[in-house]
């Protein structure tokens, strides 16, 4: 089977994202850029992450033409492509409907730092304008509004799309996100949080640069 193990990591990530909450059913979908190529490996539509195989997963390029896997990709890839396309360092995208990050999102509010954690993101989470799910209008919105200062976005109505060097990252993104949407809420419910200043978030988004590798050190993991 041609990129096999890629095939199988988003196979993986997308099951650990089902597990930690991120999604419900076969909600939400990951993508993984095939290094040196144009093409990327994107989950399919309409199959339950329990029964899903390697081989479900496509492999595909830009303008939509797939290399590889016999299922439709989700309809949400254009979001994917406009990523990769925008930002050449970015390697996987991982996009969920979580319930606090999508809160926000149909507040169509930004999440602010109001804990450090954040700073996988950036220094908050800005909201691109809402358009219709898997519209080439959503992926130029949402590319957009992610710049090239930011690993996530949340989008308007809909959820929240995180991006990483690699897939690992990308998925730290989109948990990291979703746990301080979730304790925005909850201080919001019970007092006022405060945000971090300016300065203190680059100093915090400077040592997250090293972060996957301090981690590995530590812990002797792959992470
Ligand atoms: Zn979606």
């Amino acid at each position: 089977m041609k990129f096999e193990q890629e095939r199988r990591q988003v196979v993986r990530y997308l099951r650990r994202m089902l597990a930690a909450g991120l999604t419900t059913g076969s909600g939400g979908n990951i993508s993984l850029r095939i290094p040196g190529t144009a093409y990327f490996c994107m989950s399919p539509t309409g199959i339950g992450y329990d029964v899903m195989r390697a081989k479900d997963i496509v492999v595909m390029e830009d303008e939509g033409h797939t290399l590889a896997g016999k299922r439709s990709p989700s309809s949400e890839w254009r979001m994917h492509a406009a990523v990769y396309a925008a930002r050449p360092e970015i390697g996987a995208v991982v996009h969920t409907h979580s319930a606090y990050a999508t809160t926000f999102a149909c507040l169509r509010e930004e999440i602010p730092p109001v804990h450090y954690l954040i700073g996988f993101a950036g220094k908050k989470v800005p909201v691109a304008p809402y358009a219709t799910y898997g519209s080439e209008e959503l992926a130029a919105l949402a590319a957009a509004a992610l710049g090239s200062e930011y690993n996530a976005v949340l989008l308007a109505t809909h959820g929240l799309l995180a991006v990483g060097t690699d897939i690992e990252r990308a998925f730290t993104v989109a948990e990291e996100v979703e746990l301080v949407a979730r304790i925005c809420w909850q201080a919001r419910a019970i007092g006022t949080p405060v945000a971090l200043p300016d300065d203190e978030m680059a100093r915090v988004i400077e040592k997250f640069k090293n972060y996957g590798t301090a981690a590995a050190e530590i812990s002797g993991s792959e992470r």
